[in-house]
């Protein structure tokens, strides 16, 4: 079974429950355990926080929210335009934040690699990000 769907929202903390309740919706069809659900709802909301709050640092933009089903394989990808990220090796280390003044533990990518099957970080400074996470 197949199924593919995307929605463009504005880079605003209101739209962080909106990404949830339409990754939720989506895996509704794959008839998936509430530990699945669980799981995909922290790795999008870390995503997509990370798309609002570093990727446009001002700016209002969009956020592009992607699932894809293959079968029983979930693929969620979250993407910005925004700044990107400068040392993505580094980025990806527990604890490593750049917002420390905003109360940011830096464990944002760990959170989506321990709870998502694997994930995949392609970041450019000055093009954005994209996080691309299997379930
Ligand atoms: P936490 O997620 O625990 O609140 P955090 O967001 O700083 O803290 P991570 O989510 O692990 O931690 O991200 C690590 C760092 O990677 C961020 O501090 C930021 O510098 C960079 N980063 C992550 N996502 C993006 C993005 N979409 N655009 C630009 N930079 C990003
Ligand atoms: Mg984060």
């Amino acid at each position: 079974q197949e199924n593919h769907m995307q929605v463009h929202f504005d880079a605003k903390s209101v739209n962080e429950g909106l990404a949830r309740m339409v990754v939720t919706a989506f895996m509704t069809n794959m008839n998936p355990t509430l530990e699945q659900i669980a799981d995909v709802k922290t790795a999008v909301s870390e995503a997509v926080t990370n798309a609002i709050i570093h990727g446009y640092e001002d700016e209002t933009k969009q956020v592009e929210l992607t699932c894809d089903q293959n079968g029983q394989q979930l693929v969620v990808t979250v993407e910005d335009h925004g700044v990107g990220i400068e040392d993505l090796e580094q980025a990806l280390q527990p604890f490593f934040t750049t917002k420390p003044e905003l109360e940011r533990s830096g464990m944002g990518f760990s959170f989506m690699e321990a709870f998502m099957d694997r994930i995949e970080v392609r970041s450019k400074k000055g093009e954005g990000t994209r996080v691309v996470m299997w379930k």
